[in-house]
C-alpha cells in the first residue's frame, strides 16, 4: 500500500472506476473489501486518515449485543453473533475471545441475567465462543479480583469477542489493496459530479498537495458514517438529516483496576445503558457513554459529565476507587445512528440504512456497528452491482481471510496482531536489534512498527502512528507525547526522502527531502500531535475547563 503508488492510480485520467467510496472507516473499507474481491475495480478516498473517525474510537467489542437481547431485538442479535463468528475465523490475529462477569448485587439478578445469558449462547449456536456460568460470590472474586464485595452475591460469567479496531481497518484497507482496490487517505472529496442528473464522479482534494483533481464511477456510494449527511448535501444542499449524532466516551485507566483476565459488564446503568470496563492492551478501557450531540466532528470532545458519570460508575462496581488523576487517556467517538424521522423513508435493515437519493443516485450506506461491517458491504455492494448496471458477481466476504490472517498469531509475541506480516517485522529487527526494542518504558511501540506503518501502511502523519497503527494515544496519553519525538524521526527517515524517495510536506508546501526539511516536518507534527494529545490527556481538558 504505498500513497505514491495510488495516487497516480487515482489521477489516470479517462479512467472510470466501477465503485468510487467515499469514507475509510469500517463501512466504507468494508465495502471495498467486499468489491475489490467480487472482480469491481474501485477507488476508496478518505479526508484524513483510515478510521480516523468513529471506527478507531469504539469499545473494541465484536458482539451480538446483549443490550438488544434485552430489547427483544432477537432477529438483530443471531445476525450480529454470526458475524462474529465469521470475523472471528477470518482475522483470527485480530479477534478474540473474552469473557465478561455480570455481577449480581440484588437477588434476582443472578436468574435474570442468567437466562438471558443461556438464550445468548443458544442464539450463537456453533459460533458460540464459550457457555455462560452462574458464578458464586468467590468465583466471581477469582475473575474480577478488584470487584466491590460489599453486598456482592454471585454473577454470571458470558463470552464475547475482542479487537483492537484500527488495526482492523488498516488490515481491511491492506485486503482490500490485495484484490486491486485503490485507496486513498488524506483525500477529501470537496463536490461531486454528475452526468445527466446522476452522481458519476467527484472532485477530489489531495490535502498534502493541496491539489484538486476529479474522478469517474459507474456508481458512488457515500459511506461517511456519521459525516454523511455533510456528503449528502453535496449532492442536494437542503436535504434533510439521516443522522441523529450521539457522543460515547470512554476512560482508560491503569490495568491494576482490572487486574485478571475477564471484563466488567454493567447491564443496567442509572441511565438505563450498558456500561463495560474492559482488559485491553495491559491498560483499563471504562465506556461508554450516549449523549445527543449538536455537531459531528473529526475529533469529538469528551464531556466534563460524561467522564464524572464513567467513575462514578466504575467506582461502584471497583473495590478501590479510580479518579480523574488514574485516567491515562480519554476518548469519545460519535454514532452514526439513524435518526427515527429518517427511518420511515429509507430502508432500514437491521440497524443499518442504504438509501439511494431518487434523483442523483448517490447510495448512502450508514448506521450499524463494526461487528456488522461485512454484511452492511454485502448489501451495500449487492445495490450498488444493480445502480452501476455492473455484472451481477457473489459475496465472497463470508469466509475470506483478512490481511495478515494467521491462526496461530500468539507465536509471534508482541507483534501478534500483524499476523503473517508478523515474521517480516521479525526479520526487521534481526537485521537491527535497537528496532525491536519499546521506545517507552509504558507503552509496547516498537521501532520496527513505526518503520513498517510508514512503508506498509500508508502512515503520513505522527499521529498515524501513534493513535491508529499502534494505540499509545489512547493507553496513555502522556506517554505517547514522551514519546513524539523519537517516533517522527523515524517516520521522518522513512518518509522525508530517507531511501523512500517521497519526501515530506510542511506547511510551507515545499517539498524538502533536505535535513532541514526533514527537522522542519518533525518539529510540525510533534506540535500537531501534542496539541491533539491534549483533548486525550484529563488533567489537561481539565484544566482548561476551570
Ligand atoms: C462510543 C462508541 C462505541 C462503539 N463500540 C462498538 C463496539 O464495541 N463494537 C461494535 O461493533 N461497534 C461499536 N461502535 C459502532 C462502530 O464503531 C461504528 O458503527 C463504525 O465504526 C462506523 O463506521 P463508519 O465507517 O460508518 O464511520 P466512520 O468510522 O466515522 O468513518 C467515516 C469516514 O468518512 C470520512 N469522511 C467524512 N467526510 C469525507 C469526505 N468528504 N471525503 C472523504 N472522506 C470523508 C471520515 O474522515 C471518516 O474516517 C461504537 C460506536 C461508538 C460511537
Amino acid at each position: 500500500m504505498k500513497r505514491e503508488e495510488m495516487l497516480l492510480q487515482a489521477r489516470e485520467g479517462g479512467r472510470v472506476w466501477d465503485l468510487l467510496v467515499i469514507g475509510g472507516g469500517a463501512t466504507g473499507l468494508g465495502i471495498a473489501v467486499d468489491a475489490a474481491s467480487r472482480g469491481h475495480s474501485v477507488l476508496l478516498l478518505e479526508r484524513d486518515d483510515f478510521a480516523k473517525g468513529t471506527s478507531s474510537r469504539s469499545t473494541k467489542l465484536i458482539h451480538g449485543g446483549v443490550r438488544y437481547l434485552r430489547q427483544g431485538n432477537v432477529a438483530l442479535v443471531i445476525e450480529a453473533l454470526k458475524e462474529r463468528g465469521r470475523l472471528r475465523r477470518n482475522a483470527p490475529h485480530l479477534v478474540r475471545d473474552l469473557a465478561f462477569v455480570v455481577p449480581s448485587y440484588a437477588w434476582w439478578e443472578s436468574p435474570f441475567y442468567g437466562v438471558g445469558l443461556k438464550l445468548y449462547d443458544l442464539l450463537a449456536g456453533e459460533c458460540g465462543f464459550g457457555a455462560s456460568q452462574h458464578l458464586s460470590e468467590g468465583e466471581v472474586v477469582a475473575a474480577i479480583p478488584t470487584i466491590e464485595t460489599a453486598g456482592l452475591l454471585g454473577g454470571t460469567r458470558y463470552f464475547d469477542g475482542q479487537f483492537d479496531d484500527a488495526r482492523l481497518a488498516i488490515a481491511l484497507a491492506r485486503t482490500a489493496a490485495d484484490h486491486g482496490a485503490v485507496l486513498l487517505n488524506y483525500c477529501a472529496v470537496v463536490a461531486l459530479r454528475k452526468t445527466l442528473g446522476l452522481v458519476r464522479g467527484a472532485v477530489v482534494r489531495d490535502a498534502e498537495s493541496g491539489e484538486e483533481f476529479e474522478v469517474s464511477a459507474k456508481v458512488v456510494i457515500n459511506a461517511t458514517g456519521p459525516f454523511c449527511d455533510a456528503v449528502r448535501r453535496l449532492d442536494k444542499p437542503g436535504v434533510k438529516p439521516l443522522i441523529s449524532p450521539s457522543q460515547g466516551t470512554h476512560l482508560v485507566l491503569p490495568r491494576k483496576f482490572l487486574p485478571g483476565d475477564a471484563a466488567i459488564m454493567v447491564p443496567h446503568t442509572d441511565d438505563g445503558r450498558v456500561m463495560f470496563a474492559i482488559p485491553w492492551q495491559d491498560r483499563v478501557v471504562v465506556g461508554t457513554t450516549d449523549v445527543a450531540v449538536a455537531a459531528v466532528l473529526p475529533e469529538p470532545v469528551p464531556q466534563a459529565g460524561e467522564v464524572a458519570f464513567l467513575l462514578a460508575t466504575a467506582n461502584r462496581y471497583l473495590a478501590d476507587d479510580a479518579s480523574a488523576d488514574d485516567v491515562l487517556s480519554v476518548f469519545a467517538g460519535i454514532r452514526p445512528l439513524v435518526s427515527e424521522e429518517a427511518t420511515s423513508t429509507a430502508s432500514l435493515s437491521r440497524e443499518h440504512v442504504l438509501l439511494i437519493d431518487p434523483d442523483s443516485g448517490l447510495l448512502t450506506v450508514a448506521g450499524g456497528k463494526w461487528t456488522t461491517y461485512r454484511r452492511m458491504a454485502e448489501d451495500a455492494v449487492d445495490l450498488a452491482e444493480t445502480l452501476a448496471e455492473l455484472p451481477p458477481r457473489p459475496c465472497a466476504t463470508a469466509s475470506l481471510a483478512i490481511h495478515g490472517h494467521d491462526p496461530d498469531a500468539d507465536r509471534h509475541g508482541r507483534f501478534s496482531a500483524y499476523g503473517s506480516d508478523a515474521p517480516a517485522l521479525l526479520a526487521m529487527v534481526k537485521a537491527n536489534p535497537a528496532l525491536g526494542a519499546p521506545l517507552h518504558p509504558e507503552l509496547s511501540l516498537t521501532g520496527a512498527e513505526v518503520v513498517w506503518a510508514c512503508r506498509h501502511e500508508m502512515a503520513r502523519k505522527l499521529e498515524d502512528v501513534l493513535a491508529r497503527r499502534s494505540r499509545s494515544l489512547l493507553l496513555d496519553a502522556a506517554a505517547a507525547c514522551a514519546l513524539a519525538p523519537k517516533v517522527a524521526a523515524l517516520m521522518a527517515g522513512e518518509i522525508c526522502g530517507g531511501g523512500r524517495g517521497e519526501g515530506c510536506r510542511v506547511d510551507t508546501g515545499a517539498r524538502n527531502s533536505t535535513r532541514n526539511g526533514a527537522e522542519a516536518w518533525i518539529a510540525q507534527e510533534v506540535a500537531a500531535f501534542e496539541a491533539l494529545a491534549g483533548g486525550y490527556r484529563l488533567a489537561t481538558r481539565l484544566a482548561t475547563h476551570k
